[in-house]
């Protein structure tokens, strides 16, 4: 009988791809759960988490001889090290002071490590790597670096060293040791790719890419490696797509007939004419209801592009055949907002068009009354949030379901929301913010996508400038002269990501500070995630009874308040550029001038390029686009709860890869359709398809 090799034995239990990654030594079950935050579960998931860059040091002994702004390996001695909690952002960090020989300190800072501070002791010499910067009056300074003790032996030190990336309490270099000590079990990987669609593309095993990509031979071997992980990724998600399209196709939805007088009656009862893009999404809506499969599209458009106007044409048609339509928006107040908006687009032009609201904050008679309404077929439009798919609502009639900013809901509500009806429902789904080309087909490649990339004519854009800490007293000037103007503004709290429940704190401190010392004659009012009175503090808002709204990040501010003409982003170095666009598309909504000053707490010279950026540029797409390339991180729309990762994303500037990919992924499904002769290609797209419908 074979046995299990020494090497793969960890601690009694195999180390095997597939088991979870708390077998790898050192890894205990705290570290195991805080993995899992990464999307880390098991050794194989450990293995192809390649590190997202690697830092070239050059040994230095001396301070004097730093750069401000370059990559570094100091040697020296520890002076001093203490672990503190930061009074900010109530963080636990290590601190410590670093003297080389000739007597100079580096100050050292890592954050969310405090740990580090018992694990060494003044007097020991210790190598450390990373940036050097300048800190507060002139001192050296390097945050959260590598960092070794310098015995005898040769330390690691000083070579290339990799950068995985890092979550709360899990710093790279630990995920460095337990990926060596996962690597022997990189040999029982299962390859998802054919052998033939590797030689055609000339792709490493994946062994060898695995190897490659943590301790790579050259750099030559370690794009090799990225390329390939990369491949599989992508393939793996287009394979999905395609067993997502089949099913679909074997369904069948009622067709919605299209008819000239309701596009004309909906047309004479909107406010506004619809810009060409509208148009065309119309069109393109329109075409999918008449077929008898069910539509799948996906209405992929920049902030304030008008997708409401297009899913209000859809409910009409839907209506004008006997259909109900149902949209789910991800709060109460997007929900209230679309209940306002579809009503002012339909009710004129259709008075039978019966629009009902359903949240769960509703009266008990209220909710029974607009169910009743539904499940008798009386209401044609009905607007909600997750109560739609939460309490035991039912329609008559099901044609048409729309979700709005669909990367806040999982594909099973998505089902859920589906599954109203008797029959198969057309379905379209709407983006909170543009979404690159290549990254609506890397995500959603099951969808048909209308690309909405042109804003209603009249809007001035919103002046953007960045401001460096020094000015903020003339931001907050702007602030009183646009109030004393009569308009309104928003100001968002710098981002925390550990926590909502701190993010919450910080923000309730900064509420306190500018209402007492910064605008104590002005009326502020206060939003964030913890807040219970959310709505009615936004409906104030947006009623224009407080002038000042300050809300945190994780705070839907989604809400159209045409007067408020100022938004004042703190801590915008934190934020990723769409997020940025997202924000300054709540201002500008109206004829007034608007403004978005962008505040730099860390006025580094990487986030004022950033930032400057979105000074520049009006346009989500390609804001979103330099957002993908410049930060290659999953923060995108969700793209890491559909488990595309770092490396995925960035194949994604290389548009030809994807194509390949995708191309492939279809001709080994059309000759092997069920996977049987690929089960491990069978197993990975089901584990996409798992993922995606829990996320
Ligand atoms: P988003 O695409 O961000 O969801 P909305 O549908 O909320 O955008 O529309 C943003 C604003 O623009 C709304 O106030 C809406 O009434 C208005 N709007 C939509 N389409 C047009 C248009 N063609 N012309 C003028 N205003 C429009
Ligand atoms: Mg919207």
């Amino acid at each position: 009988m074979a046995r299990p090799q020494l090497t793969v034995l960890q601690g009694g239990r195999r180390l095997t791809p597939t088991a979870p990654v708390g077998v790898v030594k050192g890894v205990g079950p705290e570290y195991e759960k805080r993995l899992g935050r990464l999307g880390i579960a098991t050794v194989r998931d450990l293995l192809l988490n390649l590190p997202w860059r690697w830092e070239p040091y050059v040994r230095i002994e001396l301070l004097s001889q730093l750069q401000p702004g370059e990559q570094a390996t100091f040697v020296g001695t520890v002076k001093s090290i203490r672990a503190e909690n930061s009074r900010y952002k109530r963080l636990k960090m290590a601190k410590a002071e670093i003297k080389d020989a000739a007597g100079a300190t580096l100050n050292v800072v890592w954050f969310n490590q405090s740990k580090l501070a018992y694990r060494y002791k003044p007097g020991m010499r210790i190598a450390l790597a990373g940036k050097v910067v300048r800190g507060y009056g002139g001192s050296f300074e390097m945050r959260n670096p590598h960092h070794d003790l310098v015995s005898g032996a040769p330390s690691k030190v000083g070579e290339l060293m990799p950068k995985y990336h890092e979550t709360a309490g899990v710093a790279s270099s630990r995920i460095a040791d337990w990926v060596q000590a996962a690597l022997p079990a990189a040999d029982e990987l299962e390859d998802t790719l054919p052998e033939d669609v590797r030689h055609r593309h000339r792709l490493l095993p994946i062994a060898e890419a695995v190897r490659q990509g943590h301790q790579p031979d050259s750099e030559a071997g370690w794009k090799e490696a990225k390329r390939r992980l990369a491949f599989a990724e992508l393939f793996e998600f287009q394979a999905a797509f395609v067993l997502l399209r089949r099913g679909l196709e074997q369904e069948t939805a009622t067709p919605i007939p299209y008819r000239q007088e309701v596009i004309d009656a909906f047309k004479a009862g909107l406010p506004f004419e619809l810009t060409n893009a509208q148009r065309k999404a119309t069109w393109d809506v329109f075409k999918d209801l008449e077929r008898e499969l069910p539509m799948n599209r996906l209405l992929n458009g920049d902030v304030g592009s008008g997708k409401t106007a297009v899913a209000a044409a859809a409910a009409a048609m839907a209506h004008a055949a006997g259909f109900q339509t149902v949209v789910m928006a991800p709060t109460e107040i997007l929900a209230r907002q679309h209940l306002h908006k579809f009503r002012d687009y339909l009710e004129g032009s259709f008075p039978g068009l019966t629009v009902e609201l359903l949240v769960s904050g509703l009266p008990a008679a209220e909710r029974r009354r607009v169910r009743t309404a539904a499940a008798s077929g009386h209401c044609a439009l009905l607007v909600g949030t997750h109560a739609l798919i939460e309490e035991d609502v039912e329609l008559a009639n099901l044609g048409l379901a729309v979700v709005d900013e669909q990367h806040r809901f999982g594909v099973r509500q998505r089902e859920l929301l589906r599954a109203k009806g008797q029959g198969r429902p057309h379905f379209l789904a709407m983006t909170a913010t543009p979404i690159p080309r290549t990254l609506a087909l890397a995500l959603y490649g099951e969808m048909a996508v209308s690309v909405l990339n042109e804003l209603p004519p009249g809007r001035t854009p919103v002046a953007t400038q960045v401001v460096e800490p020094e000015g903020r007293e003339l931001a907050y000037e702007l602030v009183r002269r646009e109030v004393a103007g009569g308009r309104q503004a928003f100001v968002i709290c710098p981002l925390v990501e550990e926590s909502e429940k701190l993010q919450s704190k910080a923000a309730t401190v900064e509420f306190e500070r500018l209402r007492t010392e910064v605008f104590p004659d002005l009326s502020l009012a206060l939003v964030h995630g913890k807040l219970r009175e959310k709505d009615t503090v936004m409906a104030g808002f947006a009623a224009g009874e407080t002038q000042v709204l300050v809300a945190t990040a994780v705070v839907e501010v989604g809400v159209d308040v045409p007067n408020a003409t100022v938004m004042l982003i703190e801590g915008a170095n934190r934020f990723g550029l769409a997020q940025l666009h997202q924000f300054r598309g709540r201002v500008g909504r109206s004829a007034h001038q608007s403004y978005c000053l962008l505040l730099a707490d860390e006025p580094t010279e990487e986030a004022m390029t950033r930032l400057r950026l979105v000074e520049k540029e009006h346009d989500g797409f390609r804001l979103a686009e330099a957002d993908m390339r410049m930060r290659g991180v999953g923060e995108l729309m969700g793209a890491r709860q559909h488990g595309l990762t770092d490396r995925g994303m960035e194949a994604l500037a290389h548009p030809e890869l994807l194509s390949e990919a995708r191309e492939e992924a279809e001709s080994v499904l059309a000759a092997d359709p069920d996977l049987e002769e690929h089960p491990a290609l069978r197993e990975a797209v089901s584990r996409r398809l798992e993922l995606a419908a829990i996320s």
